[in-house]
């Protein structure tokens, strides 16, 4: 395939298939794009991950799990039967999941906890796709099922794996071939395989970074997410009521928000995307007519809308040296030695002449860690239940609004970004 491939690549999220009503909104929209050519990554349904986390955890520990496995297959059984799925045929590829499950449990567990939670967390989406594959074939919808862990090759970082782009790219011929077949190719989110065949898993929410990595290999026309927003907005809708929806905005600024940690796209999507240049859009499940916001290559657009994002549960912590000597790049290779060894996350930081001072997440455990590895040199003062607020294109009126009735505790700006330690 040279120049761009009219492949599209769609993403349907745990949200957008949850229940029976749900996967029946999927069936309607694929409808919409009859003739087209689409990948559709699927994710498991509704909470299906949190609940094999606990089977996982369960079975690690060596505790009894078989309730839960019960409640997890009658939870598909029921969304099948609901879709209008009963008779056997028609159940057939979702019990020859359940029946790979069951050879997994069946199976021994080794003390590797990342491998043994890939090896069960990955049936999810496989159960999940099975179901929407057998539905839209009832609805005359035809597609073909692909198990994605023959195609995405990764390393055997368990639970966070990395794509090998180089094996992946020599497996994609697989889909060109599902595609001379049919219009639809159903594949599933979040998972891989490494070189020896053992299931691996792209990290919680992975799904989306899935589409983009099909949509790379494929040279894909575009990818769309749909989800149960109207788009990007500017702002968490859990945090505001009155949020704008980001028509269009660049790779470049999608990056930049996600980094800050909006939560709209997993942070991993965007890269393969962009190197490619190919845009994605995030569209409504609900409201499928509508436009959706963009990210695509032109910064044009992207001061348009300050957009504003809240990390809450921060703790702000300044370090200083026990006998008033400045701040130097000894200490604070020290500093970030420990940082570094105990898995913090730095959110922001700044350094004066005599303190060096971070904002991170409230993690008690590697906290407490970190202040008894620094007693002996440091005085160590802490602020906690703080909220970091990053706003892109900012402007006075925002920032007003956002620092009302607010103490804040420390600021940085910059032509585009302010970012404010508040209480
Ligand atoms: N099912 C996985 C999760 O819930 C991946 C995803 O939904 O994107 O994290
Ligand atoms: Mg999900």
């Amino acid at each position: 395939m040279n120049s761009k491939s009219p492949v599209r690549v769609f993403k349907f999220g745990g949200a957008s298939v949850k229940d029976a009503t749900a996967v029946k909104n999927v069936a309607s929209i694929l409808r919409r794009f009859a003739g087209e050519k689409i990948v559709v990554v699927v994710s498991a349904m509704g909470k299906t991950t949190n609940a094999l986390e606990v089977i996982h955890e369960h079975r690690f520990h060596g505790q009894d799990y078989k309730s839960e496995v019960q409640a997890l297959k009658s939870f598909h059984l029921n969304i099948a039967k609901e879709l209008g799925l009963s008779e056997e045929n028609q159940l057939k590829a979702l019990y020859e999941q359940f029946e790979k499950f069951d050879e997994v449990l069946a199976g021994p567990c080794s003390k590797q906890f990342d491998m043994e939670y890939d090896q069960l967390v990955c049936h999810g989406e496989l159960f999940s796709t099975a179901l929407v594959h057998s539905f839209l074939h009832e609805e005359k919808i035809s597609s073909y099922w692909l198990d994605v862990r023959q195609i995405i090759r990764t390393d055997n970082r368990f639970r966070d794996a990395r794509i090998n782009w180089q094996h992946s790219t020599a497996n994609i011929g697989q889909v060109e071939q599902a595609f001379e077949k049919k219009d639809i190719v159903i594949v599933q989110g979040f998972i891989g395989s490494t070189s020896v065949g053992l299931s691996t898993t792209l990290g919680r929410e992975g799904s989306d970074f899935t589409a983009a990595i099909m949509a790379y290999l494929l040279d894909a026309k575009d990818v769309t997410i749909w989800k149960d927003v109207p788009g990007m907005l500017n702002a968490d809708p859990k945090w505001f009521k009155d949020t704008v929806k980001l028509d269009k905005i660049s790779f470049r600024e999608a990056i930049e928000l996600a980094y800050y940690g909006a939560s709209v796209i997993h942070p991993k999507t965007i890269k393969p995307l962009q190197n490619k240049n190919i845009p994605l859009y995030i569209k409504s499940f609900i409201h499928p007519e509508s436009e959706g916001s963009v990210i695509q290559e032109s910064m044009d657009h992207d001061h348009l809308v300050p957009s504003y994002i809240f990390k809450a549960n921060q703790v702000l912590i300044s370090i200083t040296p026990k006998d008033f000597s400045f701040i130097v790049e000894d200490n604070l290779k020290e500093i970030f030695d420990l940082l570094s060894q105990l898995g913090i996350r730095i959110s922001l930081m700044e350094n004066s002449a005599i303190s060096f001072s971070i904002c991170t997440d409230k993690d008690p455990y590697k906290l407490e860690h970190l202040f008894e590895a620094l007693r002996h040199s440091y005085q160590v003062r802490y602020n906690e239940e703080l909220t970091l607020i990053t706003v892109r294109h900012w402007d006075d009126k925002t920032l007003q609004m956002l620092t009302a009735g607010k103490e804040v505790l420390l600021e940085q700006r910059s032509r585009q970004t302010v970012r404010m330690v508040v209480r």
